[in-house]
């Protein structure tokens, strides 16, 4: 018989666990592709587009914060930044809550091409619309606790999900800090209240 690896079944087919791995590889691989377009197409580099698309949630970042959620160095995204700035697209502001720190802001004119960014890749979003909603809520589910586990052995630094937030109620399921039941399809994936859990929680 042909020795298994930890990606095969022990009849040789390839396991699923190592298919939604290749299939989400795959997916990241697709966003990135059109990612790269767009920033080639308005002369800034991928990860410009990255953070051009992170901030233009609206939420203001820490640069350390920023480097830990694209997982890059703080050397390589605080030059991003610096591009950014000098593009006229972003902009550093005092932190309210930290009086030596700095918090990154888009510009107006980041915010537009946030948008158009947002705007160009938003067909990508809507490829799975056919999929019954409850495949979809069961898919999300799967994504956050695989990044939940992927989180707690270290191989993602920073996350803002629900299953690895202190306020997450599993019994509820609730959001405790919000106080609202979470239904599948509530669950967030980069939410600005996320306070990450004690480990061991
Ligand atoms: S604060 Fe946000 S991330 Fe945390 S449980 Fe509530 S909704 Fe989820």
């Amino acid at each position: 018989m042909r020795p298994t690896t930890g990606e095969e079944c022990q009849d040789g087919r390839v396991s699923i666990d190592r298919k939604l791995f290749e299939a989400v590889e795959r997916l990241g691989a697709a966003i990135d592709a059109a990612l790269r377009r767009f920033a080639v197409d308005h002369g800034l580099s991928l990860l410009q587009a990255q953070l051009l698309e992170t901030l233009g949630e609206g939420t203001p970042r820490r640069i350390g914060d920023l480097a830990a959620e694209l997982a890059v160095s703080l050397p390589t995204v605080s030059d991003a930044v610096g591009s950014l700035q000098a593009k006229g697209l972003a902009r550093r502001v005092p932190d309210p809550d930290d009086r030596r720190g700095v918090l990154v802001v888009l510009s107006e004119e980041g915010e537009r091409l946030a948008a158009l960014a947002r705007k160009t890749l938003g067909p990508m979003l809507t490829a799975a619309a056919e999929v019954p909603e409850k495949d979809r809520e069961i898919a999300l589910g799967v994504l956050l606790r695989t990044i939940a586990a992927l989180y707690r052995m270290g191989f993602i630094t920073l996350d803002r999900s629900c299953f690895t937030c202190r306020h997450y109620d599993p019994g509820g399921p609730r959001c405790l800090l919000l106080q609202m039941p979470l239904r599948p399809a509530d669950l967030r994936v980069r939410c600005p209240e996320h306070t990450p859990a004690a480990a061991g929680d």
